[in-house]
């Protein structure tokens, strides 16, 4: 049977984050007519099967991007809405990329406390099992376009809002939850942030309008636990200072950390090197830093008419 032990935390009315063991954030909202599901993980083992210990309600599935730690158990759900830019990305990765990316992050969050190789047993999963290929009656689910403005009713008053903020991914989307004034911002918004798929100034014209969103919310959740603890959200400081670094690197001035970034770090490794993960974006990377945060850019990729 697939583990359903994730952690998870209800950290407001009916809101809850569940952990895919250090892998991924998924969020998961219940109205009541609707419960809706942001984001499905690497694909580590019985996601749907845990939610419905938590809701009996109809599950709407919302993807706020297409890499492979936000789609992997997307064949679970019937159903999901995905921004059109980024709706030809594999759903789900290759099995291999998907096991290589779950080892690194493994690697990454159990090394620090010096555990050796079998750390995955520190983890109530097994990854040969747990982390598989999509089973025969696990078909592609049908994608609904998500759009910029788009809203879900999901009953009792409870309307979330799909908000477009292209710059980690074309379609990166960020979702704001008007009950308990809580944005959920997927890996448009975080201390480690990659950019690069749309020129940085439309990046930052997003990030302006999350700001000026921000009588609307009281709290941004973003789709990993990394630089925050599980169930409390991204400290204040996170969304003034990314707009603060994009409007300085636009300005010219791109000092390279010269410390590596998040992703990059040199982990001790006990095994096979090759696993490192692929970049996630093409061309030029530089990583720029502000204190904690992290900012990773394309120095060729600033203009919106070069
Ligand atoms: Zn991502």
């Amino acid at each position: 049977m697939l583990t359903k032990l994730y952690p998870m935390v209800q950290f407001k009315k009916d809101t809850w984050e569940i952990d895919e063991f250090d892998c991924a954030s998924m969020f998961l909202l219940i109205g009541t007519e609707k419960a809706m599901l942001i984001d499905c993980g690497m694909g580590i083992g019985d996601l749907r099967g845990a939610v419905e210990m938590l809701t009996d309600k109809p599950i709407l599935l919302v993807l706020s991007h297409g890499h492979i730690d936000h789609t992997g158990n997307v064949r679970q759900f019937g159903e999901a809405w995905i921004h059109p830019a980024d709706a030809q990305m594999p759903m789900p990765e290759s099995l291999e990329r998907r096991r290589s990316d779950i080892e690194h992050i493994a690697r990454r969050q159990k090394s620090c406390i010096g555990a050796p190789y079998t750390m995955f047993h520190l983890y109530p999963y097994d990854i040969l099992t747990d982390v598989r290929e999509p089973g025969v009656d696990e078909k592609m689910p049908v994608l609904h376009e998500l759009q910029d403005g788009m809203e879900f009713d999901l009953g009792g008053g409870r309307i979330v809002t799909a908000y477009a903020c292209p710059g980690h991914t074309a379609g990166e989307m960020v979702f704001l939850d008007n009950q308990t004034r809580t944005l959920i911002a997927g890996d448009a918004l975080n201390y480690n942030l990659g950019v690069g798929a749309v020129p940085l100034e439309t990046t930052l014209r997003a990030m302006k309008r999350l700001k000026d969103l921000g009588s609307e919310y009281d709290s941004i959740y973003n789709g990993h636990h990394d630089f925050r603890a599980l169930g409390a959200p991204l400290d204040d400081d996170c969304l003034p200072t990314v707009i603060a670094m994009m409007e300085d690197a636009l300005a010219g001035h791109i000092v390279p950390c010269q410390e590596p970034s998040f992703w990059g770090q040199d982990i001790p490794l006990t095994r096979d090197e090759s696993a490192k993960p692929r970049p996630l974006w093409s061309g030029n990377r530089v990583t720029l830093r502000r204190g904690r945060n992290y900012l990773s850019i394309d120095p060729d990729h600033l203009y919106e008419t070069p």
